[in-house]
């Protein structure tokens, strides 16, 4: 991280800083990197440590098609695609039950006329190229590991005082006061910038965990992904690659603590038992992992008052991973963002990306999306989590129904793939054209 280091930056006043430097930060970065805006990335935990980072880390993302064609706008595609084939692998159907019901749902991206309905991602992987390419951007300059002491925002900047780590001294800082025009908040849902700011939130526990881990199964995925619906939540096997499938679980968190205890032989056999035997035995599980589960929003009043403030990412919503939705959501954040900053400085030429007006219509046109992505997730959740046996019957006939009636398969096959009708204006690079 030389180039980046604190005395080589000359400037302290950017035009864009971006606190948190995770999927979104990173992303968001590079997407408007072509501007030649000054841009600093203010990220807390070193990348290096590249086994605890907390946004590079175990999960993998299933991606929509949309995804896709915002990381292959911004290039970024191309560089995964590089990786001799462990970049991601394709959701060619998608195959969604009930356990213990008949009913089942079945998409298939021929239908739908695209190669894939999605794609699966290491975040790890994705990771690593976007630290790769900010590090190779003159104008993108990190600060990492930082974290903000001090933020204010006024009508004509936003004031930021740093605290740097003077590494490799534990617990000896710097301190460094920086200026923006712009300051887009990127730190996750628990987001301190945010709280900084006064922006509060409306939360609320799914009282679920899920866990994660990398399985291999006995049959080939063959490029199916399952979304099964159990008594205790939803469990996701997506197609990954190398002949694996990433696990998504999800329990009540009364259930977690036992079965992250469990062996590798007896977590098997739950999982199993809850799964099914669609791809055969299971022969190994990796790692586990767990993430507690929220509902988060913004309380758009407060956000309101805010000045040369825009918040991208989970920063911006927490929903259930349910449906795979939660980056797709906050890379449809970054899309439009970065096509409204470059249409002010390029149609517009007002040289100012952080003018109210400008971040009042971003904020507009994510409405309608973050809405209807954290509704439905809900909804989905309460819909499978009820036992009632009427309820039960309705889902079976739901699932079934769904299978047989094609415009409502459609319709459910482009929300997968973040081009549905329920989404809003579509970004310029969502639909896979470029902003430069
Ligand atoms: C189990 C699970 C499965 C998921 N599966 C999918 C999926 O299949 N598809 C999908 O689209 N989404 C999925 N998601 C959601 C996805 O992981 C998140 O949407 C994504 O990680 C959000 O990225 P982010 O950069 O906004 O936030 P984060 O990943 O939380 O990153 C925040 C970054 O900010 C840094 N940071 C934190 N605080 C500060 C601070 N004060 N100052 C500076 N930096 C700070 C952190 O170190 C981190 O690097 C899943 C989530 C879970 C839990």
């Amino acid at each position: 991280m030389t180039k980046h280091s604190d005395e080589s930056v000359a400037k302290k006043n950017f035009d864009i800083v971006i606190v948190g430097g995770g999927l979104a930060g990173a992303t968001m970065a590079l997407a408007l990197a072509p501007l030649k805006l000054s841009i600093a990335v203010i990220e807390a935990h070193p990348y290096q440590q590249e086994q605890t980072q907390p946004s590079f880390d175990d999960r993998c993302l299933a991606l929509a098609w949309s995804s896709r064609q915002i990381y292959q706008s911004m290039g970024i595609w191309k560089q995964l695609a590089q990786r001799d084939g462990d970049g991601f692998e394709a959701i060619k159907q998608i195959h969604i039950s009930d356990r213990g019901h008949m009913g089942v749902t079945r998409l298939d991206h021929q239908k739908e006329g695209v190669p894939a309905l999605g794609y699966v991602v290491e975040s790890r992987v994705l990771g690593k190229i976007l630290i790769e390419q900010m590090q190779h951007k003159e104008n993108i300059h990190l600060f990492c590991p930082a974290l903000i002491e001090q933020i204010q925002s006024t009508s004509d900047e936003v004031k930021i005082s740093l605290k740097l780590e003077s590494l490799p001294k534990k617990n000896n800082y710097t301190v460094k006061n920086l200026s923006a025009r712009l300051l887009i908040v990127a730190d996750g849902v628990n987001s301190k910038t945010r709280e900084s700011l006064g922006i509060q939130i409306n939360q609320r526990s799914y009282a679920q965990t899920a866990i994660i881990a990398n399985i291999e199964t006995e049959i080939p995925h063959q490029n199916v992904a399952y979304e099964r619906f159990t008594d205790s939540g939803p469990l996701a096997v997506l197609p990954l690659t190398r002949h694996r499938c990433s696990l998504v679980w999800t329990v009540r968190d009364e259930q977690l603590k036992e079965i992250m205890a469990l062996n590798d032989a007896d977590f098997t056999q739950a999982l199993q038992q809850r799964f099914g035997y669609r791809l055969g035995q299971i022969n190994k599980v990796g790692k586990r992992a767990s993430y507690p589960l929220v509902l988060m929003t913004i309380d758009n009043n407060t956000l309101a008052h805010q000045n040369r403030v825009a918040l991208i990412g989970n920063a911006a919503h927490g929903v259930h991973p349910v449906a795979g939705q939660g980056f797709n959501l906050g890379l449809r954040d970054i899309s439009a963002l970065a096509e409204l900053i470059v249409n002010e400085m390029q149609t517009y030429k007002s040289g100012d990306p952080g003018n109210k007006a400008l971040l009042d219509a971003y904020w507009q046109w994510r409405q309608a999306d973050i809405r209807q992505v954290t509704s439905i997730t809900n909804s989905l959740i309460k819909l499978f989590s009820n036992q009632s046996t009427a309820l039960a019957m309705l889902r079976n006939s739901g699932l079934f129904m769904t299978d047989i009636i094609s415009p409502l398969k459609h319709a459910i096959a482009h929300e997968a793939m973040g081009s549905g009708m329920l989404q809003g204006k579509m970004s310029k690079m969502a639909v896979g054209q470029s902003l430069f």
